[in-house]
Formats: structure tokens, sequence, C-alpha cells
């Protein structure tokens, strides 16, 4: 597995290893530039990176708990951020978040058991239902992301 080094702008504080598929979708998302090269090899349009650096510089530390994990608060924007203002259920624009097990029932507001939804999808559709008792399934996955996945959209 190939891990690629990722800095922040700046190029000198080092923040993380990702592996190259996500280092590819940093760059394809243009959140990150290559900061080194492989020589001589490329991965689709771009060089192979042997390292990144962010576009914009991120403070290490505003988007994480306090507990000294290194992953993000679970918050309503951070999810929209993450899933790109999606609703999980239907594709539409997300301007809330739904918890997958509903709250009620034991589910936890974390990054795996929240998504992002539409207003129709988390208070009609779905309701306080689990997916197999509304009948509905998910469009895409979710995950637990990196701070670089919850940076605003670039207009
Ligand atoms: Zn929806």
């Amino acid at each position: 597995m190939t891990q690629v080094a990722v800095y922040n702008a700046g190029g000198e504080q080092l923040l993380h290893t990702v592996e190259l598929h996500h280092a590819i979708r940093m760059l394809v998302r243009r959140v990150a530039r290559v900061r080194e090269a492989v020589v001589g090899e490329t991965f689709g349009p771009y060089p192979r990176p042997r390292s990144l650096e962010l576009v914009r510089w991120i403070f290490t530390g505003w988007l994480y708990h306090d507990r000294g994990e290194r992953v993000p608060q679970v918050s309503r924007e951070n999810v929209l951020r993450r899933d790109r203002y999606t609703c999980a259920y239907c594709g539409r624009t997300g301007t809330t978040y739904d918890h997958i097990v509903p709250r009620h029932l034991g589910g936890g507001t974390t990054w795996l058991n929240c998504v992002a939804a539409c207003e129709d999808c988390n208070s009609r559709r779905k309701g306080g239902r689990t997916l197999a008792q509304a009948g509905m399934t998910l469009q895409f996955l979710p995950f637990v992301p990196e701070a670089w996945e919850l940076l605003p959209r670039r207009r």
C-alpha cells in the first residue's frame, strides 16, 4: 500500500499520510496540490505524488475533539460538508442530517451513523424509523472524514 504524506499549506507542517487513491481524490477535488512527485510516474492526468500540500492552510485542532482523537467533530455542518450537501437517501440537496439508526433506538451521533438528508427524507419519509422499516436505502455510505474533507466548498 502506497502512502502519501500530506502537508499543510506552505508545505512545512506534516499533517498525516493517506493512501494513494485518497491522495488522488484530494487532487481531483483540488483541495491539495502535488508537493513532491515520483519522477517519471503518473496517475491519470497527475504526476504520481510522493507528498501533497493542502491548498488552504488549516489550523490543526479546530476540527477535533479535545479527547485526543484525531477525529473531526460530528455536527450538522460537518456532516453536510462531508456529504457535499447531498441527501444520502434521494440525492437531492441536503440541508440537515439524519441518524441512520434513530437515536431513540440507540443510534449514536457518530460519523458512521449520520448522513446528510433533505427535510423530506429526514422528517417525512424516514421519520424515526430504521432504513428497513422505512424501506429506504443509502445512496452512499458514511465514513469518518479527515479535516480536509470538511473544508468549505470552493465555489
Ligand atoms: Zn432526500
